[in-house]
C-alpha cells in the first residue's frame, strides 16, 4: 500500500463527496495534511485560518510559528511529523468549527490516522480533542496521554491546548512547552 496515494485518494473523496458544502463553498481548497506519512506523531488542529487557506497547508500562520518554535524545542523537525486539523476548509470569518462540520470529517480523520498509524497523536485545542475524549475537560488533562479505541486500533492520544491560545497568554505558552516536552518521553514508552 502506497501511503501517499491512499491519503491523497481521501481527499479526493472529500472534494468529490462535497463533504461540508457550505465550508467548501467559501473556502478557497482544501487543507487535508501534511508532512512524514511514516510520522510517529500527527499533530491535529481545529480548523485552516486565513493563511492556510490560501497556501493549502496547515499551520503556516502565527499558530504555526509557535507549533515549530514547540517541536524544535523537543528536537523534531518539521518535516518528520504530519500535522492537520479535524475539519478540513476554513470556517468564514475563523468562526469555530460546528459540531455537523467536525463530525462531517470524522471518519476521513480516523482513515487518514489509519493509513499513518502513529505512535501519538497530539491533540491542539478542545475541538480536535472532543471526538476521541469526548468526556473529559481539556484543562483536566492536558499534557496526559490517553489511549483510545479507534475501529481496530488502540491509539494513544496526547491532549494539549491549542498554540493560537498561546500566543497572548505566557502562563499556557509555559504549560504547552511543558507539555510539549512530554512528547519524547511518551514516544520512548510507546510500543
Ligand atoms: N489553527 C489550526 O487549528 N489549524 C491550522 O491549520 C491553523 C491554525
Amino acid at each position: 500500500m502506497n501511503k501517499l496515494v491512499v491519503l491523497s485518494d481521501i481527499a479526493c473523496e472529500i472534494v468529490e463527496k462535497n463533504v461540508t458544502p457550505v465550508l467548501a463553498d467559501s473556502a478557497t481548497q482544501l487543507v487535508f495534511g501534511d508532512g512524514d506519512v511514516d510520522a510517529e506523531v500527527v499533530f491535529i488542529g481545529e480548523a485552516p485560518g486565513k493563511k492556510e487557506d490560501e497556501m493549502g497547508r496547515p499551520f503556516v500562520g502565527a499558530a504555526g510559528k509557535l507549533l515549530n518554535e514547540m517541536l524544535a524545542s523537543i528536537g523534531l523537525e518539521r518535516n518528520k511529523v504530519y500535522i492537520t486539523n479535524i475539519v478540513k476548509y476554513r470556517p468564514p470569518e475563523n468562526r469555530d468549527p460546528s459540531t455537523d462540520e467536525k463530525k462531517a470529517f470524522w471518519p476521513y480523520l480516523v482513515r487518514q490516522l489509519d493509513v499513518i498509524k502513529p505512535k501519538l497523536v497530539v491533540t491542539l485545542g478542545r475541538h480536535s480533542m472532543d471526538y476521541f475524549l469526548p468526556t473529559v475537560k481539556i484543562g483536566q488533562v492536558h499534557g496526559e496521554p490517553q489511549a483510545v479505541q479507534l475501529g481496530e486500533r488502540q491509539q494513544m492520544i496526547l491532549p494539549l491546548y491549542h498554540p493560537a491560545a498561546a500566543l497572548y497568554n505566557g502562563g499556557l505558552r509555559q504549560t504547552l512547552f511543558e507539555d510539549f516536552a512530554r512528547i519524547p518521553i511518551i514516544l520512548k514508552q510507546t510500543t
